[in-house]
């Protein structure tokens, strides 16, 4: 009974090696799942050790669009190798990310378009990073139709409610407590309970009041307490709706 934590790189350089401190830490404060979301193969094998040694994680792997200049058709094998172990709920973060590098347009849409023909080959729900590429992003999702969440949503009410109809779920991280929040708390107040998540995105994006010390999947408790202020909703009832948008949607997960 508890909160989960659906976008957490807990394998990452920076936290894998406070792994038994994170899980001990999650516990403490009422986290029941986190979902370890990995970025490269390493990253992908520690993940799969970590949740053959607690029951509290599962995986998801993908080819960030960030590092889309350096995966090889190797890549790709590994990636449908990794997906197949049963701890692998997911596949992601895909997407598209103009904000950083906007000259590799068409090599970021091939590598997110690959990647959710994959996932619903494996019939599994992708995890998309979107990031100052809302039109693209949506005119890939409307093409390729699949289901997954939007990580870390920070767009319109408007987009929201086209990826809703879609079917995508939205998660909501720690900006939603920030007291310079734009549009998020609008589209939390907006979004049916039964297609929300929160997540951390850890070991970044922290929320009040510890913003700008490293975040963990403890933290994820303050951004679902936000959720319950903004929706007026007993946390109970929140709590229990989102064990149940995640047992529908990573059908694998043994939560
Ligand atoms: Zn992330």
């Amino acid at each position: 009974m508890g909160i989960i934590d659906t976008h957490s790189h807990v394998t990452c350089e920076r936290l894998v090696g406070r792994i038994d401190e994170i899980v001990a830490n999650a516990k403490a404060h009422n986290i029941e799942k986190i979902l370890i979301v990995c970025c490269s193969e390493s990253e992908a094998r520690l993940a799969i050790q970590a949740a053959e040694k607690y029951d509290i994680f599962d995986c998801a792997f993908g080819y960030h669009p960030e590092n889309v200049d350096e995966i090889n058709e190797h890549d790709f094998e590994v990636l449908e190798e990794i997906l197949a172990d049963p701890h692998m709920v997911a596949l992601g973060e895909i997407g598209l990310d103009y904000y950083w590098v906007s000259d590799n347009k068409e090599k970021q849409k091939e590598l997110f378009i690959r990647q959710i023909q994959l996932a619903n080959q494996l019939q599994l729900p992708i995890l998309v990073h979107m990031r100052d590429a809302t039109q693209d992003t949506i005119e890939i999702l409307k093409q390729n139709p699949c289901i997954g969440i939007m990580h870390c949503y920070s767009g319109s009410a408007e987009t929201s409610k086209i990826l809703l109809k879609m079917g995508f779920y939205l998660s909501f991280a720690g900006p939603l407590t920030f007291k310079n929040a734009k549009d998020a708390p609008e589209v939390c107040r907006q979004a049916p309970i039964d297609r929300i998540f929160v997540e951390t995105d850890a070991p970044y994006l922290t929320p009040h009041p510890f913003r700008g010390k490293e975040n963990e999947p403890a933290y994820v408790h303050l951004t679902f307490e936000k959720v319950c202020e903004i929706k007026e909703i007993d946390s109970q009832i929140l709590m229990d709706q989102m064990k149940e948008n995640y047992r529908r949607l990573f059908t694998k997960s043994n939560l």
